[in-house]
Parts: C-alpha cells; sequence; structure tokens
C-alpha cells in the first residue's frame, strides 16, 4: 500500500520528552478534571461532597500542548489568565471499563502540568450553561513538564504540589488531598472512553489559582515526579 497523499505536510503528533529516554512520548489526548481539590472548589464557588457527586472532565486540544520552559504570549479575549498547577498522569496502555484496582498498569508515568485558563471566559459560559472551551482550550494553554516513567512510584498518594510567581508561592497542598484520586479517576474515565497509550490526564489544581500578567514566570513543584515553568510574554 503507498503512503497517503495528503494536501500539505501534516504537523508531527504533539509530544513530550521522557526523562531516561531519547524517544519521546506521543500525545493523543488530553483530559482535565475540573474540582478535584476541595478548598479549590470552595475558591470557585463551588463546593463538592463526593458521596453524592461524581468527577467531571474537560478536554485541551493535544495541539495546545506546550513544553515546560516556553515563553508563550498572553493569550488573547482575556483580562484574567490563571495558573493552575496540576499532577499530569500519562497513560502508557489501553483501559476500558477498569476497575480501580487495575489502574496502575495503564500508567506510563507522571509529569507536572499548567492548566493555563482565560478564566473570565470560562466562569462566563459556566455561568451562563455553556461549554468551557474558550476558556480551558486554546492555543498554548497545556503546559507540560517532561515525563517520569513511573518506575517504582506505583500509585502517587501523597508529595507536596507547590506553584510559584516570581518566586513567591500562591499554591501549596499535597497530593494526598485529591478528591478522587488517581485510581479512582481512572476507573472512572474509562467508563466513558477507551483509555489509550498517548493519553495524558491533569488531575485539578489546588486552591490559590490567580491571575498571571506580561513579564511573569511560574515555576511550579511536584515531589518526587519534577518540575514545570512557563514565562508570559507581551499579547500579539
Ligand atoms: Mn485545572
Amino acid at each position: 500500500m503507498s503512503a497517503p497523499n495528503y494536501l500539505w505536510n501534516p504537523p508531527p503528533p504533539p509530544s513530550l520528552p521522557v526523562i531516561g529516554n531519547t524517544a519521546r512520548f506521543p500525545v493523543k489526548r488530553i483530559f482535565c478534571v475540573g474540582r478535584n481539590y476541595h478548598a479549590h472548589a470552595v475558591e470557585m464557588g463551588r463546593p463538592v461532597d463526593k458521596a453524592s457527586m461524581k468527577p467531571f472532565y474537560f478536554t485541551k486540544s493535544p495541539s495546545a500542548l506546550v513544553e515546560s520552559g516556553a515563553t508563550v504570549p498572553y493569550p488573547t479575549g482575556t483580562t484574567n489568565y490563571h495558573y493552575e498547577m496540576e499532577l499530569v498522569v500519562a497513560i502508557g496502555a489501553h483501559g476500558f471499563r477498569l476497575a480501580a484496582t487495575d489502574a496502575q498498569g495503564l500508567i506510563y508515568g507522571y509529569a507536572a502540568g499548567l492548566d493555563m485558563t482565560r478564566r473570565d471566559l470560562q466562569l462566563v459560559a459556566r455561568d451562563q450553561g455553556r461549554p468551557w472551551d474558550l476558556g480551558k482550550d486554546f492555543e498554548r494553554s497545556a503546559v507540560c513538564s517532561a515525563i517520569l516513567p513511573i518506575g517504582d512510584l506505583g500509585v502517587l498518594a501523597s508529595g507536596a504540589i507547590t506553584l510559584q510567581v516570581n518566586g513567591g508561592t500562591r499554591q501549596s497542598a499535597d497530593l494526598s488531598q485529591l478528591i478522587w484520586n488517581i485510581p479512582e479517576l481512572l476507573a472512572d474515565l474509562s467508563q466513558f472512553y477507551h483509555l489509550e497509550p498517548g493519553d495524558i490526564i491533569y488531575t485539578g489544581t489546588p486552591e490559590g489559582v490567580g491571575a498571571v500578567k506580561p513579564g511573569d514566570r511560574i515555576t511550579g513543584h511536584i515531589d518526587r515526579v519534577g518540575e514545570v515553568a512557563l514565562t508570559i510574554g507581551q499579547p500579539e
């Protein structure tokens, strides 16, 4: 069979570096979990009762991916551009209708991510019952570190997660405060999607989200996982 003939050269798949491997991790889909730390849910005015509620998700286009260390222009259409520091889980195997006890086998590794958000547009959409895409799925909105293979880490259940802007701490929490933990998230998400190698999942942000402006430097850290950095440039 001959190779397909395209009108123009398709771009290479979005991908992330892998620590200790010259091969890169090709990113297939980007899932994000909303309101997965109690204190953040409260600061957004939408507390979570795990006993009566389920996790919810939104997605970002893989083309929105940006590698840690980049400088990105302040995005168009917003005057309230927010950081959200998050643990990212990278999927390395197929999984469908998983039990939580089987979740670990799907995990390729972990990364430190920023779910950059046009908060003003997200809140207008939320309050009008509209999709969140303009607030969440925009160009360069999914920032991610290199992926650390799971190795001996197992299912991460604790570890400090912090974010600084220009060196000042803005977010400081622990992965043990996730409302739905990693196995619960993978089990739940796999009821709705066939999880596949290359999927990455932003697991939600702790409290302390806030705005950044041109010239700001964001750095985030997750114990045993890594660091993510982003510099905000001038508007386009
Ligand atoms: Mn988020």
